[in-house]
């Protein structure tokens, strides 16, 4: 019997993106969370995961967490904070919000330290903050944040973190994998990514990579059951098991994906391919008329919003729409003072489909009577 072969739309978006075929492939097992296959790939994945942040396995471990990226995020919030920390939170787009937003949750004692989303974050700021506030025990910031594309020095807040003693966690979800980065140098405590993003996995769980003497002293510290990253990495170093069900297929698939990572070239050769998208991307859309909502300096390439054009004719529904039905998915802006739209340049995305994207935006604008220029 054939089965009809079933062409997905291509998601230029932030995530869950366009896979393989192999990775979705490598998940057609049903492998049981005790059997010694499966436990040998989650021991492999966490390896390979602290290969990754190019940091030794004598400093740092990967402990895996069932659920989206908020999920390791919750994890590190209720789990590193002592019982009467503080965290300071350091804010310029939505995902920074979400940090401030799960430690108020947990009822967590946090300062903010906001900054315009086209903007980043203030250094001298930060230091001063950090030597004037000595109750301050923890910092947070997103890498990429996503709400832009913006890339945060999270090596320069490192420095500034390092020096006050308190612990550093980094929102990485959608930069891990493919922006270089090395734990150790930024002097990271906790570092989050998840399955679906730049290593192109498919979603169910997150990973929090954790420096060793750090974790071990949080006994005590978890304010849930589920999300208690100790108890999880204890689980995993007692029998490498999870305390819970495991999502053994997403765990397969991402073994697979992991593999096709270090076919690409590691960590380098993907952020090759990405960087590439990104300027196929920029380069055809300002030829169009199309002006990013960043300057180009604080822009990665993972992620780009551009500005709505200037003109009345352009309504972002049908836009979305049109490219939708060609196949094409974007996405909604999430900045909050300027109205945007985003494309996305991770996952399996090459440079001819950005041609073929480019090609179509071109088509529909044409057609809604849109001018750009
Ligand atoms: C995608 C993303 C998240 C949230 O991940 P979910 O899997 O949707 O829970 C958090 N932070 C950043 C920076 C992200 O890009």
């Amino acid at each position: 019997m054939k089965t009809k072969k079933h062409k997905d739309k291509i998601l230029f978006t932030p995530g869950p993106l366009t896979t393989s075929q192999t990775v979705k492939q490598a998940m057609m097992r049903d492998l049981g969370s005790r059997d010694s296959e499966f436990i040998a790939i989650v021991q492999q994945i966490r390896r390979k995961l602290v290969e990754l942040g190019q940091a030794s396995p004598d400093e740092y471990t990967a402990v895996l967490m069932q659920g989206s990226g908020t999920f390791g995020l919750e994890a590190v919030v209720s789990s590193t904070v002592p019982p009467d920390g503080k965290m300071l939170i350091i804010i310029n787009g939505a995902y920074g919000k979400r940090l401030a937003k799960i430690a108020s949750v947990l009822k967590i004692d946090t300062i903010t330290l906001e900054y315009p989303e086209n903007t980043t974050p203030n250094l001298p700021e930060i230091e001063e903050m950090l030597n004037n506030d000595k109750e301050i025990t923890n910092v947070s910031v997103v890498h990429c944040e996503t709400t832009t594309g913006i890339i945060n020095p999270i090596m320069e807040i490192g420095q500034h973190v390092a020096k006050s003693g308190a612990t550093y966690f980094v929102d990485a979800m959608s930069s891990f994998g493919a922006v270089p980065l090395n734990l150790t140098e930024c002097n990271i405590d906790y570092l989050v990514s998840s399955a679906n993003k730049c290593i192109e996995g498919v979603p169910g769980f997150s990973f929090i990579l954790c420096k060793l003497s750090s974790l071990k002293e949080t006994a005590g510290y978890a304010r849930s059951l589920s999300f208690d990253l100790l108890d999880q990495y204890l689980g995993f170093e007692k029998n490498g098991q999870f305390r819970f069900t495991p999502p053994t297929h997403t765990l397969v698939a991402f073994r697979q994906a992991l593999e096709e990572l270090e076919e690409e070239g590691g960590v380098n050769g993907r952020a090759e391919r990405y960087r590439k998208n990104y300027e196929t991307l920029v380069t055809g859309m300002r030829k169009m008329g199309f002006k990013e909502y960043l300057i180009p300096e604080h822009q990665g390439y993972i992620i780009t919003s551009f500005l709505y054009p200037d003109d009345s004719n352009f309504s972002f529904e049908e836009f979305y729409e049109s490219l939708n039905q060609k196949d094409y998915v974007i996405y909604p802006g999430k900045v909050s003072d300027a109205n945007c739209f985003r494309i996305g340049n991770i996952g399996q995305i090459f440079e001819a489909d950005i041609k073929a994207l480019l090609a179509t935006i071109r088509q529909t604008i044409a057609q809604m009577g849109v001018k750009l220029k």
